[in-house]
């Protein structure tokens, strides 16, 4: 069993010069808090915490995150609470420990090992420190070399786990030595055979080649010397699982594996590297292909390195990684080699800096040269903007940091989204702007009468919510606005003696919805319903439109235009002054139109009559039935009016009469003509038009008609 001097005698070499008390002091906590419990193995309980502790402690790491492995464990498994963390070693332990806690709440079910990259993203979300991670990887590793002790299912379900999500980290992190520690222990559990097979073929072709490799390397070191460098050769045989990788990915033999012997050579300096190169590919010839300088270009994750592989004595090939002691280093233990306690500076800040690769990465991304590699890096961004949590099935979805249940809901579906009433985190109820955090399981509650609501976009964070919301939204008063006016549109057509229904299908209509702007009638019917256009201004421009097929005889044309137009109903669009809801009526003398200064008069019996203020009628009534009255503002209707058209005769002149009239948007409720022996006509119109200005319009437009000589309005 590890002791506490091992580790404070492996802390102090890594950090000379640092307080290790903390570390001291954690052993005694732990050792008290942990006191008779027992692992599997029938050790005492704190010899998992000490290795733990003891391999954080050959990563170079800081005494923080030693003392943090120490006591990973007490707030899960003992009586200690986070408080007493807290007040003993102070925020930053507490902080950790925590993180390791929680983490260890992530179990991964069978159901869930397809999501492994999903979980790998989550726990490292999860992990605000890189410590944690550190820990939680320190923890796993001696947790499988200790695998021996659970029963044979419970083996495999860790190797799996193993496999599946810690290996693949330790190498995101460039912590390839636990790696490969991990992957080849589970490899021994989940496939017993197929390992036990490897081991075998290695260990023989290790008697058959010892020979071989012994030479390769004095032939190097003696290159090396000749050349008056400085470094160190090794040998090494591949890990049996990168070897059964291999074979199953590439569909090779045992045989067929060339490169289970890797060689390294390790100097002093980064020009000396190149000369070793240069030295390695005068000596043997190179596979071009097989040639990586990843120091000029460092993997994401720190790695710095030559490869090349040369065809070797006895036309062997082999493969060989130049480095400087340094990168050696940081190709052992990847990120962790950063976060030793150095000069006596604190290790966040220097290891912030060091993140800075994740920021490089999305910067330089032009630079990367495998796409699908640095796919792979970018999505171990330890800081992201992304939370994770879980459906109850156990499915992980991945959410925008600040995402409440209503984001995560139409994340599942729209329609969930649509109809949401509520939502529970971790079983229990909560607020629909509820923040959601990593790790907790988010269950949405429907109802079919449920929908949306506009507060919700308020606090929703995703795109998609936000854009379904409005959607609907958009959608719902869309409906509201086509039925109201459809009704509106109805209505004014029923006036007009026309069915809305009919029309919308002709191919007037088609042409009216194309003037307006819209695509489509529904498009502009909604916009009546929304008060943009009234359904009056529909009904003039459809009854504006020349019916199909030429019109070649004045009076069937005067006739069919005016059989679109019955005795209308009485109309308001004026207001008397004081009174609500009075019968008002327009006196036949003088056809007031709005625009016109009027009076009204009061008629017993029959309300108020208006009349023009100038009409002569008016001006003979008693003053004392006088009352004020004034045009409504928004008038959507149409007042007849009285006018007369003298010109001389010739063919078609009453047809541009009619039609300059139409087209305005004016009706013909009437028409009278006389043509005089002399050629010269006499028309009286009575038309139907909105105001003194829609009059005037048309009086000048029947002014410019060929022939046309005089155009009034009677009096
Ligand atoms: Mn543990």
């Amino acid at each position: 069993m590890i002791r506490i001097s091992d580790i404070l005698e492996r802390a102090a070499e890594a950090n000379p010069g640092a307080d290790l008390d903390i570390i001291d002091k954690a052993y005694v906590y732990s050792a008290r808090v942990h006191a008779g419990q027992l692992r599997l193995s029938g050790e005492p309980y704190l010899s998992h915490p000490l290795e733990v502790a003891y391999i954080l402690a050959q990563m170079n790491l800081d005494p923080v995150s030693v003392a943090a492995g120490m006591l990973h464990d007490v707030v899960e498994d003992t009586h200690a609470t986070a408080e007493e963390i807290e007040a003993m070693f102070g925020s930053e332990v507490r902080h950790i420990v925590d993180g390791v806690t929680k983490m260890s709440k992530v179990t991964v079910s069978d159901s869930r090992a397809r999501q492994a990259e999903s979980i790998r993203k989550m726990l490292l979300a999860m992990a605000d420190d890189l410590r944690v991670i550190l820990i939680k990887l320190a923890d796993r590793l001696h947790n499988m070399r200790t695998l021996e002790y659970h029963k044979p299912s419970k083996r495999r379900e860790i190797a799996t786990e193993t496999l599946d999500i810690y290996a693949p980290i330790a190498a995101r992190l460039g912590i390839y030595w636990m790696k490969n520690e991990l992957e080849d222990i589970a490899f021994q559990h989940t496939e017993p055979e197929a390992y036990e097979n490897i081991r075998q073929l290695v260990a023989r072709s290790r008697l058959e080649r010892e020979a071989y490799v012994q030479n390769v390397m004095d032939i190097i070191r003696e290159r090396i010397e000749s050349a008056g460098l400085q470094g160190r050769v090794l040998g090494r045989y591949k890990k049996y699982f990168s070897i059964h990788c291999k074979m199953k990915d590439q569909n090779l033999a045992f045989e067929d594996v060339y490169d289970i012997i890797g060689f390294r050579i390790i100097v002093d300096t980064v020009p000396h590297c190149y000369e070793v190169l240069g030295i390695i590919h005068a000596l043997w010839k190179p596979i071009d292909i097989k040639f990586k300088d990843y120091i000029a270009r460092p993997k994401s994750n720190m790695y710095q390195s030559l490869h090349t592989t040369v065809i070797g004595p006895g036309g062997m090939r082999i493969e060989i990684q130049i480095r400087t002691e340094e990168m050696d280093e940081v190709a052992k233990s990847g990120i962790a080699a950063h976060w030793s306690y150095k000069e006596g500076r604190r290790a966040s800040p220097k290891v912030s800096q060091q993140f800075a690769w994740i920021q490089n990465l999305i910067e330089n991304q032009e630079n990367i040269r495998d796409p699908r590699e640095f796919m792979e890096n970018v999505r171990i961004d330890l800081f992201p903007d992304e939370v994770y949590v879980f459906t109850p099935n156990g499915d992980i979805r991945s959410l925008t940091r600040g995402a409440t249940p209503v984001d995560f809901a139409y994340l599942i579906h729209t329609e969930v989204g649509h109809h949401l009433t509520g939502a529970k985190v971790n079983g229990r109820l909560v607020p629909l702007q509820t923040e959601l955090e990593t790790g907790d399981v988010v269950e949405i509650i429907t109802s079919p009468k449920g929908h949306p609501s506009k507060d919700w976009l308020g606090f929703v964070k995703t795109v998609k919510a936000r854009a379904k919301i409005r959607q609907w939204i958009k959608t719902q008063e869309k409906e509201r606005s086509l039925s109201l006016g459809r009704e509106m549109c109805e209505k004014a057509f029923r006036k007009y003696r026309l069915n809305f229904s009919t029309a919308l299908k002709s191919p007037e209509m088609e042409k009216v919805v194309g003037e307006f702007g819209f695509k489509t009638a529904e498009d502009l019917i909604a916009s009546v319903g929304y008060g943009k256009i009234t359904p009056l201004q529909i009904v003039r421009r459809f009854l504006a439109k020349p019916e199909d097929g030429a019109v070649t005889d004045d009076a069937s044309l005067i006739k069919k235009l005016i059989g679109t137009v019955r005795k209308r109903k009485p109309r308001t669009g004026v207001t008397v002054k004081g009174v609500d809801d009075i019968l008002v009526r327009f006196a036949k003398c003088c056809q007031p139109v709005p625009g016109d200064p009027i009076v009204g008069y009061i008629t017993r019996g029959a309300g108020v009559t208006i009349h023009r203020s100038d009409c002569v009628n008016a001006l003979k009534l008693s003053a004392d039935r006088y009352i004020e009255v004034e045009w409504d503002k928004e008038v959507a209707e149409v007042y007849p009016v009285k006018i007369r058209v003298n010109a001389v005769d010739r063919v078609g002149l009453l047809v541009d009469v009619v039609s300059n009239i139409s087209k305005n948007g004016a009706n013909i409720i009437s028409a009278w003509t006389e043509t005089r022996d002399d050629h010269t006509v006499d028309g009286l119109f009575t038309i139907g038009v909105a105001d003194t200005e829609h009059l005037n319009r048309i009086l000048n437009d029947i002014r410019k008609v060929k022939r046309v000589q005089g155009v009034r309005r009677v009096k």
